[in-house]
């Protein structure tokens, strides 16, 4: 059995390989460009993989994140951003190029279970792990493991409708899954930054900044944004009653959200009291990967 565990990253635009040893401490942390290619990912994912081993020890386990699914049935990827990699059966051809096995989970999920291991939500039972980015994921763990579903989309709250509607938030906004009213159309980073600056805006930052110095728009687009994430969550509790909902990606970084968006959740929950944690990551960027990596146990 190796020391080390290997987890690999791909992104939209890059891949990034890092080895863990047996305290979670990373050893060895490359990052290069997505090539953009089914052959060429998986030719890349080799030689950093194949790097890695003579670095590290040449039975160092390998976990993949990706931003998809891959079908337990049909064992190919679905619901990739990465248009390029649906319907590709990737783990079993990484497995073949790779000549051993690999575990291939969806991004999201592998965020959550770095949270669930040793980041914000470590000794928690159920974690709900949330990816507030350039879209929105979710992946749930339960005793440190990452809950798949039936299909492989067990936590995709992103594409589940806002929850206890006000009449004003009609007509609800078309989401690109074909639905309307999606949470992902509320919650993702850009439209948060739509709400702020309008159309066309999708940077999020310096909006607390802004808010604070009295830009009216900035602290109404907060407010709708902490309302809106607390019912969410509220809805979240209603049906998993996770022990912590830990936040990542780049609206995460939003202080307020930790302070106010609590308040909300205990107004919509159905019990007294709501006692569940709502965490910021510890890991930031890097629990994509760590994840990977810990998918191995
Ligand atoms: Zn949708």
């Amino acid at each position: 059995m190796s020391d080390y565990r290997l987890g690999i990253d791909i992104g939209g635009t890059k891949i990034e390989i890092v080895a863990l040893d047996t305290e979670g401490q990373v050893v060895l942390r490359h990052r290069v460009g997505n090539p953009g290619t089914y052959k060429g990912l998986l030719s890349d994912v080799k030689k950093l993989v194949d790097d890695a081993h003579a670095r590290t020890n040449p039975y160092a386990t390998v976990g993949v994140g990706i931003p998809g699914a891959v079908d337990a049935h049909t064992r190919l990827v679905k619901n990739a951003n990465a248009t390029w990699l649906n319907g590709q059966p990737f783990a079993d051809d990484l497995q073949d190029v790779l000549g051993f096995p690999v575990r291939v989970e969806n991004d999201a999920n592998c965020f959550a279970l770095s949270e669930a291991t040793d980041g914000a939500a470590a000794g928690c039972h159920v974690v709900f792990g949330v990816i507030l980015g350039s879209g929105m994921g979710g992946g749930i763990i339960v005793e440190g493991k990452p809950l798949k579903g039936l299909h492989d989309i067990a936590g995709e709250w992103g594409h589940t409708p806002l929850p206890w509607v006000r009449e004003e938030e009609f007509p609800m906004p078309k989401c690109f899954c074909g639905n309307s009213g999606c949470l992902e159309r509320f919650l993702c980073g850009p439209a948060l930054a739509e709400s702020w600056k309008g159309p066309g805006n999708r940077s999020v930052q310096g909006i607390e900044d802004a808010a604070a110095s009295g830009d009216a728009a900035a602290q109404r687009a907060l407010d709708l944004y902490v309302d809106r994430l607390g019912r969410a969550c509220a809805l979240i509790v209603n049906i998993l009653d996770p022990d912590a909902i830990v936040l990542g990606g780049g609206v995460s970084n939003l202080n307020c959200l930790y302070e106010r968006v609590p308040d909300v959740m205990k107004r919509y929950v159905i019990t007294p009291e709501c006692n569940t944690k709502l965490l910021k990551n510890k890991h930031g960027d890097s629990s994509g990967v760590r994840g990977a990596a810990w998918l191995w146990g």
